[in-house]
């Protein structure tokens, strides 16, 4: 749609000059009235064909060759009743090609500078018909030059057009490497979840917020209880194991807006903005069930369990004292027994 809109501009343009002929006499108003009406004809027909969705069937939706070929072959026609307005208007012939460049590769550039050339030769045969006073060399040696310059373009359009299939190609490239860089900036190599530097940006983040907008926000440090032991009976990569399948059952059920991560070791972190403390427990609480509840491949049916300390921002509180908070709660919890959500 929007090639569309700039070729209806263009060929506006195209209507523009015709009058500028017109009135200073190098072309009858007679042919300024009537092309323009084709001209303004033909963006109706292609403006018809793009919101009936007519084009969708075509295999390049954006009709480009279509829409040049006809541009082409009007002006050609154009030219059949410009009279000394004709050479002047053979500028137009580049103009709209390049639309073309656009969009379409050599091949179908140089099929439509072809298509041009028969439509600019069968003009000039027509005149030569009907006009037999017209000077012919003139005309030939316009025409020699067409033969010579729209090829050309055609060439240089298709390079063009390489050029920039190849930016294009290398700009998508380069986004897909940077989404994957950014992924291994923010993820944890074991277990795919937020790592420690993420989390800590959220946290800086959330404080800020708190501070300048005045919103809660909370947080819930679980570590996992007897993690030695795992690794000690079972080796370092069933514990492994375990660390990677953790945060699937421990994020389920969590908001978009939650975050959760490896904040190192056994320990995750689970950051709920606009949660106060009575939310972050409940949401702590669900998190240890859903563990406790959850079977470990690895472990056969020897079950899970985490001790999370939870704790709500204060105000002008900073992040390391309110980490502090969540690790005293959380210590109490393996104090007092694991496998439990203390409030710090
Ligand atoms: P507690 O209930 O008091 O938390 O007991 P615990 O055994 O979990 O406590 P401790 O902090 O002594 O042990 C944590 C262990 O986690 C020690 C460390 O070797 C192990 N660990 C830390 N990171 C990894 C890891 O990436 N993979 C494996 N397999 N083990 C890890
Ligand atoms: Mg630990
Ligand atoms: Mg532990």
């Amino acid at each position: 749609m929007r090639r569309y809109l700039m070729a209806a501009g263009t060929s506006l343009l195209l209507c523009l000059t015709l009058f500028i002929f017109a009135l200073v006499e190098r072309l009858p108003w007679r042919v300024a009235i009537e092309g323009s009406a084709a001209i303004l004809a033909l963006i109706a027909l292609f403006y018809v064909v793009f919101r009936t969705g007519l084009n969708l069937r075509f295999a390049d939706p954006s009709l480009t060759t279509e829409q040049l070929g006809a541009a082409l072959v009007l002006l050609a026609f154009l030219m059949t009743q410009a009279g000394p307005a004709r050479s002047s208007l053979m500028l137009f012939y580049p103009v709209a090609m390049l639309f073309g460049v656009l969009r379409l590769g050599s091949r179908r550039l140089m099929t439509l500078a072809f298509v041009a050339l028969a439509a600019h030769g069968t003009m000039l045969a027509l005149l030569m018909a009907r006009e037999p006073q017209v000077d012919r060399g003139a005309l030939l040696t316009e025409f020699a030059v067409l033969v010579v310059v729209l090829p050309w373009f055609a060439a240089m359009g298709g390079y063009v057009n390489r050029l920039r299939t190849r930016l294009s190609d290398s700009h998508r490239e380069l986004k897909g490497a940077f989404d994957r860089i950014e992924q291994l900036a923010i993820r944890d190599a074991l277990t795919g979840a937020y790592n420690r530097r993420f989390l800590m940006d959220c946290l800086a983040g959330e404080r800020s917020r708190a501070e300048r907008l005045g919103t809660v926000f909370s947080v819930c440090l679980a570590d996992v209880d007897h993690f030695k032991a795992i690794n000690d009976s079972l080796g370092h990569a069933a514990g492994d194991a375990v660390l990677k399948e953790l945060p699937v059952c421990a994020a389920a059920g969590l908001r978009a807006i939650d975050v959760f991560g490896r904040f190192g070791g056994e320990e995750f972190l689970l950051i709920l903005p606009g949660t106060t403390l009575e939310g972050a427990r409940a949401a702590a609480e669900r998190m240890r069930r859903s563990i406790e509840a959850a079977r470990f491949a690895a472990l056969a049916e020897r079950p899970v369990t985490v001790t999370i300390g939870v704790a709500q921002h204060a105000k002008g509180e900073d992040v390391a004292a309110l980490l502090a908070r969540a690790d005293r709660a959380m210590y109490a919890g393996k104090a007092g027994g694991r496998n439990r959500v203390v409030i710090g």
